[in-house]
């Protein structure tokens, strides 16, 4: 049902009532917090409440979420059309699953392809093939043999299993077997993001609306020589933890570590960028002469392009020397975000 009047809502929120958790959010003016409806916190006074449909509103108002009802947790999260093809996937991850199925399903197949595309970069039928081949990589780390990991994947064809695993995890099967990269999708309040780690470090993590996101993976397989398939390590749970507390205002230093991808000159600037304290900005031409070379703003500005560790490497805190956002390989409008949010817990 469709709540309409205010009144409503506050009847709603008295009344604790959690059903309605996703419902609309309430941003209290006198303590700058935001929650969902049926959060456990005392009640606030009608005049204080400010209403909101969705939780992007409320933090874009300026509220703080709530630390008891996690009013930001879901907005970001998969989407229920997501959720349910996901699941059809665990259910029989072995199947070929094509755009047929989808339809099959009863489902639009243009809504799930643009759907799986936002999200993770992939469309529904790519997805599920990553999620066949990722068994028969697991096969092959079990010390299956590559026959065994082909069947498991579901191919009749030997050069035809090759060729697929190749092109989905930049190594061929023999080698999956050593050290693989694995990578995984975090769900944060801004846009999903993709993570690259192995048992030691983090080495990517980008928005996986990033348009040049692609060309970092194929960087990565070929400085490292080594298979990137799905999963996650220990690694991929300390990033994950520490960026739901940076989304929350509670984290302001990174310490998750680092694999060193860059150049001499990349990580010169890298170091400097994560010099740049949290809630404030620095132009190009200042990081250049803060490497010591004023007259590599352009390298500058491609370095910081190119770091591949979105927010852990803040580069989103870089702007134009008059005051303009200057670009973001994640959107503009992420940048902004970004920046809004250091500002509003600098002093948290
Ligand atoms: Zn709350």
């Amino acid at each position: 049902m469709k709540i309409q009047t205010d009144a409503e809502r506050y009847l709603i929120l008295s009344r604790r009532d959690k059903s309605y958790a996703d419902a609309f959010f309430v941003g209290v003016k006198t303590t700058g917090i935001f929650c969902r409806p049926g959060c456990p916190a005392r009640l606030p006074k009608v005049e204080n409440c400010e209403f909101y449909d969705d939780a992007k509103s409320a933090l874009k108002a300026g509220f703080r979420a709530c630390k008891r009802c996690h009013p930001a947790s879901h907005f970001g999260e998969a989407s229920a059309l997501i959720k349910q093809l996901i699941g059809e996937i665990e259910n029989q991850p072995e199947k070929r699953w094509s755009e047929a199925d989808i339809k099959i399903l009863g489902l639009d197949p243009s809504t799930v392809r643009r759907q799986f595309k936002k999200r993770f970069g992939l469309t529904f039928t790519q997805y599920a093939r990553q999620r066949r081949l990722g068994l028969a990589a697991q096969d092959l780390m079990k010390g299956e043999s590559v026959i065994n990991a082909q069947l498991t994947a579901g191919y009749e064809s030997a050069s035809a299993f090759r060729k697929a695993f190749s092109d989905t995890f930049g190594a061929a099967p023999t080698q999956a077997a050593a050290k693989p990269l694995y990578i995984d999708w975090i769900t944060t309040p801004l846009a999903p993001m993709l993570a690259i780690c192995d048992e030691a470090h983090l080495y990517m993590l980008e928005f996986t609306v990033r348009k040049n996101m692609e060309r970092g993976f194929t960087k990565l397989r070929k400085t490292y020589g080594r298979a990137v398939i799905p999963g996650r390590t220990p690694i991929t749970d300390n990033i994950e933890t520490e960026l739901k507390a940076y989304f929350d205002g509670s984290l302001k230093k990174f310490e998750t570590p680092l694999a060193p991808t860059g150049t001499d000159f990349q990580n010169q600037v890298w170091k400097a960028l994560c010099d740049i304290p949290y809630g404030t900005t620095c132009a190009y031409s200042d990081l250049a002469i803060a490497v010591g070379n004023e007259k590599a703003v352009r390298a500058v500005a491609s370095s910081n392009a190119n770091n591949g560790l979105a927010l852990i490497i803040p580069c989103h805190r870089v702007i134009s020397k008059g005051g303009g956002l200057g670009g973001y390989a994640g959107g503009v409008d992420k940048k902004k975000w970004l920046l809004d949010h250091e500002k509003r817990h600098l002093g948290a």
